[in-house]
């Protein structure tokens, strides 16, 4: 049986106050309302994860997870927070390859493989995020493009340690922007990517893996889109900002 998750990723937003208020929030109505055995992963900022940790007190149904890493676990490189540091927090996954992270700090398959490496290497959970681009879907190549961000940053890992990998796809061009995918494209991505697994690993690895699908989530959608074949949940921005919508995309898995 697949594993569902719902990860929230607040990006750099909520200083400390805020953060540590909107936390306890979720925890409260987490406690009240999740009754399934789905996996809930936070991921704040850097600077909230040793507070957030500590609030969990051994909740078996919620993680907490950082936003990105260094591939290095320590070393000359000024600003940057490495695996093995992420894991001295008590944090428990680390989103690898987001797209604001290929565009804006231009992030390419090397360095993300590297990135993985070091994730497993400190025995963290990558969520690993692949997407195209509005121009890459409106030209047909979305496909390739999928087929070779697998490649270049995942597949020299064995079948071991892409076990451990959770994927997400997340359409670009849904990210942030109010446009879903339908909740058949999203499906016929997801497939694509398990054949894609298949072929390079085993049907058994393939059919076990958690793929997330993210990109403009929300408690009104959220249901069709897991309620897909291949859809094991989602990874969430905007609406896990929001205490309330994140429950609630979260109750989809209790109904
Ligand atoms: C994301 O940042 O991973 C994301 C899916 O954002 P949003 O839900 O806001 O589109």
């Amino acid at each position: 049986m697949r594993k569902n998750i719902i990860a929230g990723n607040w990006k750099m937003n909520l200083d400390h106050a805020a953060g540590l208020e909107l936390f306890a929030e979720i925890l409260t109505l987490i406690n009240d309302d999740v009754k399934g055995d789905q996996k809930v992963v936070v991921c704040p900022p850097y600077i909230h994860i040793t507070s957030l940790t500590q609030l969990l007190k051994g909740n078996p149904t919620i993680a907490i997870g950082a936003q990105n890493c260094h591939h290095a676990d320590s070393g000359a490189y000024t600003g940057e927070i490495s695996a093995s540091m992420l894991k001295s927090s008590g944090a428990e996954y680390v989103i690898i390859g987001h797209s604001e992270r290929r565009a804006f700090f231009a992030e390419d398959d090397l360095v993300i493989a590297k990135k993985l490496d070091s994730v497993l290497k400190n025995k963290l959970s990558p969520i690993f995020c692949i997407g195209e681009t509005l121009e890459q879907r409106n030209t047909g190549t979305h496909f390739g493009v999928i087929e070779s961000q697998l490649k270049g940053a995942a597949f020299h890992l064995d079948e071991a340690q892409f076990k451990k990998l959770v994927l997400a796809y997340e359409p670009v061009w849904a990210i942030g922007t109010g446009l879903t995918a339908a909740p058949e494209q999203a499906q016929e991505v997801h497939a694509f990517i398990r054949s894609k697994v298949a072929e390079q690993y085993s049907h058994e690895l393939a059919n076990e893996l958690t793929i997330l699908y993210g990109g403009s989530c929300n408690p009104k959608n959220a249901a069709e889109l897991f309620g897909q074949e291949d859809i094991d949940g989602g990874l969430i921005g905007g609406a896990s900002l929001k205490a309330r919508d994140f429950i609630d995309i979260i109750m989809v898995f209790n109904s």
